[in-house]
């Protein structure tokens, strides 16, 4: 009795360690937010690329440590797993058999992987909408073609009016379906009016095709946001 007492209190003790675990992993997600943000105020404020450079490592040393973290917690996870299943008959070393699970998983670790977390592909994204909508040549990792970089910026004046308002945009929310961008309040207040009459929201965008619209596309379109505030100080400064 006093050896499945023993492992009561191990599997609890367990089940503490992995919750402060997940708490770090909450660290970790805002560390990465904070510093997608720092990156696009330097992007704003047309600082030096290599800071911007600088971050992109840092945004790479959260995703290392994120998927650490989660291939170690999942080696816990699948440890207590094993030997609930299959007990064995003396009290295992748990420490020892998470490290050899934690050591597999870490093995066919790379670094391309790492470039695929989510966070780090939102950071890069938003830089790149970000350059592209100031017009600021994007570094030639991520170019596609010069052709492509040039209709982006003469696009980029028209994207800043709204499709419903036809005012400049404050607020900007992305259709995640399109791509298309509207002014926040315009377009909630036109997906509302549209469902209380029982209708579809069509995007209201010209030539758009996506015909049943509703709040959960939006997203807040942060780098096309700071565009417009940056245009908005230039323009202001040259009166
Ligand atoms: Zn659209």
């Amino acid at each position: 009795m006093a050896s499945h007492g023993s492992s009561v209190v191990s599997s609890s003790a367990v089940e503490n360690s992995l919750s402060s675990l997940k708490n770090c992993q909450a660290y970790i997600d805002t560390g990465m937010d904070i510093t997608t943000v720092v990156a696009l105020d330097l992007v704003q404020n047309g600082c030096d690329p290599t800071d911007v450079d600088n971050l992109e490592s840092v945004m790479l040393e959260y995703a290392a440590l994120n998927r650490d973290l989660n291939q170690y917690i999942s080696a816990v996870e699948e440890t207590v797993r094993k030997v609930k299943r299959d007990p064995p008959d003396e009290v295992p070393d748990l420490k020892s058999l998470v490290d050899t699970t934690y050591a597999a998983k870490q093995r066919k670790n790379s670094d391309e992987s790492l470039k695929k977390n989510d966070k780090f592909l939102q950071f890069k994204e938003q830089l790149r909408d970000l350059r592209k909508q100031m017009g600021v040549p994007q570094d030639s990792r991520d170019q596609a073609s010069d052709d492509d970089e040039d209709i982006a910026v003469t696009q980029s004046i028209a994207n800043f009016t709204c499709p419903i308002t036809q005012m400049e945009m404050v607020n900007p929310v992305k259709n995640k379906e399109c791509g298309h961008t509207y002014e926040k309040e315009a377009i909630e207040k036109m997906i509302q009016r549209r469902h209380q009459q029982k209708k579809n929201a069509r995007c209201p965008k010209i030539g758009c095709d996506v015909s049943d619209m509703n709040e959960s596309h939006l997203v807040p379109d942060t780098a096309l946001r700071r565009a417009i505030e940056v245009h908005k100080k230039q323009s202001q400064t040259k009166q």
